[in-house]
C-alpha cells in the first residue's frame, strides 16, 4: 500500500551497504520511520532527498514489517543551515525534540508548521538563534498540552507587577506579592516576551524581538520548562550547548 506527506526528514541512520533508516515528521501521520533504500549511493534517485532537513513530498510504500521511501519530490532542503555549526546544531536540536513530543499516526500539521518556520528563520538569519531557541521551546510545550498559565498572577490575578515570579516546573506565575517558594524572579520584559511565544496568533510569532538581556533570561527558563515536561535530556542540546559556550 503506498501513500504520500509532505514529510521533513529529521534524522537518518545509515544501514546495510547502502541503505539510510530515516525519521520523518510528515504531515498527516506524525513521526514515521522509513528505509531509503540504497539511497547512500550517489547515482540513487532518492540520494539528494533524503539528506537532513529535506522537506518535500514523500511517497511511501508501507509493507508488512517495514515502511520504505518510493519517491520524494524535494521542496526545500535549508541549505543555509549545513554551512553553520551552530545553526545546524540547533536545527537538530528542534529536530531531536519533534522525535520526542510529536504525534504518531496522526494529523501533524501543527508540528510541521512550527518546525519548518523555525528552520526557515534559523537558515536565513531573520531571528537571532537564541531567541527562536527560546520560542520554538516554549511554543512546543504549548502545542503538546503544556501551555504555561501567563494571564496573571496564579493567586490574585495580577496581570503585571515591576517583577513577576515563574515556577518551571508547574508553569504559573507569580506577582511580587504572591511569590512562593521555588520560583523565579523575571523583568517584565521577559514576561511579555513569554506571553507572546504563547498566545500570538501563528503568523505573528516570529516577530518576536527582545533585548540581548532579555533573550539571556528568557533561555534558561524555557529550556527548563520543555526539559521538566519531557523528563529527559537530548544529546543535540549538550552539543549545541558546547559550541556555544
Ligand atoms: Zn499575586
Amino acid at each position: 500500500m503506498t501513500f504520500s506527506s509532505d514529510a521533513i526528514v529529521l534524522k537518518i541512520t545509515k544501514t546495510g551497504e547502502s541503505d539510510r533508516l530515516l525519521t520523518l515528521l510528515t504531515r498527516d501521520r506524525g513521526i514515521i520511520k522509513a528505509f531509503a533504500k540504497a539511497a547512500d549511493r550517489p547515482k540513487n534517485k532518492l540520494h539528494m532527498s533524503t539528506n537532513l532537513f529535506c522537506y518535500g513530498r514523500f511517497t511511501f510504500y508501507e509493507g508488512v514489517k517495514s515502511t520504505k521511501v518510493e519517491e520524494c519530490d524535494l521542496n526545500e532542503t535549508f541549505y543555509g543551515l549545513q554551512s553553520d555549526i551552530g545553526k545546524l546544531a540547533l536545527g537538530q536540536y528542534f529536530n531531536e525534540l519533534m522525535t520526542e513530543a510529536a504525534p504518531v499516526e496522526t494529523d501533524a500539521t501543527e508540528y510541521l508548521r512550527l518546525l519548518l518556520n523555525s528552520l526557515f528563520f534559523l537558515a536565513n538569519d531573520r531571528i537571532h538563534p537564541r531567541i527562536l531557541k527560546s520560542l520554538f521551546e516554549m511554543r512546543l510545550a504549548s502545542l503538546i498540552g503544556y501551555m504555561p498559565s501567563l494571564v496573571g498572577c496564579k493567586e490574585c490575578g495580577e496581570y503585571e507587577t515591576e517583577t513577576m515570579f515563574f515556577n518551571v516546573s508547574t508553569g504559573e506565575l507569580f506577582c511580587n506579592a504572591c511569590k512562593g517558594t521555588g520560583t523565579k524572579q523575571l523583568s517584565l520584559d521577559t514576561v511579555s516576551a513569554m506571553r507572546h511565544i504563547v498566545f500570538s496568533d501563528f503568523e505573528k510569532l516570529f516577530s518576536l524581538s527582545v533585548t540581548e538581556n532579555t533573550a539571556n533570561a528568557l533561555e534558561p527558563v524555557t529550556e527548563k520548562y520543555l526539559l521538566n515536561i519531557l523528563k529527559r535530556s537530548f544529546r543535540t542540546l549538550d552539543f549545541y550547548k558546547s559550541i556555544n559556550n
